[in-house]
């Protein structure tokens, strides 16, 4: 793989590494116009044709769409990976056997970096949580008045 330094123009490894020439970091919304900027996006010519209109004082302003595209691309598969169905029965049973505070911390674990797996880990945990309180009030109220 190799990229072309969205703000300078000089040739780097990987779109998202330092530049060498400008010592530029892409970071938050310059990340996807790094990647357009990279030999994942254009072939050899176009990178060339790229690094020179940026040191001729072009600054790249990507489309939307294209932006759109790159942050696609960016984010690596395994991020849109739900829980596997041996997994699900593994956090059933954790909430079960444990507590459902296991379920909870499951999914904050992953809140930050598998959105749709941690969805799916509330979305087990939450009526493991409602039963489990039912039967505590249940068993508490009985205590008290019963
Ligand atoms: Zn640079």
């Amino acid at each position: 793989m190799s990229a072309v330094c969205h703000r300078c123009g000089g040739t780097k490894a990987l779109p998202l590494v330092p530049c060498p020439f400008c010592n530029v970091i892409p970071k938050g919304d310059e990340r996807p116009v790094a990647w357009l900027f990279s030999s994942a996006h254009l072939d050899e010519s176009e990178l060339k044709l790229a690094s020179e209109r940026i040191r001729l004082g072009e600054t790249p302003d990507p489309s939307q769409s294209l932006r759109a595209l790159a942050a696609r691309n960016l984010q690596p598969t395994r991020n849109n990976q739900t829980l596997t169905p041996r997994q699900q029965i593994g956090l059933i049973a954790l909430n079960v056997g444990l507590t459902p505070l296991s379920g909870l911390a499951v999914w904050w674990g992953l809140s930050a970096t598998r959105p749709r797996a941690a969805h799916q880990a509330l979305r087990i945990t939450v009526p493991v949580m409602i039963v489990f309180s039912a039967v505590w009030i249940g068993l508490i109220v009985t205590r008290l008045f019963g």
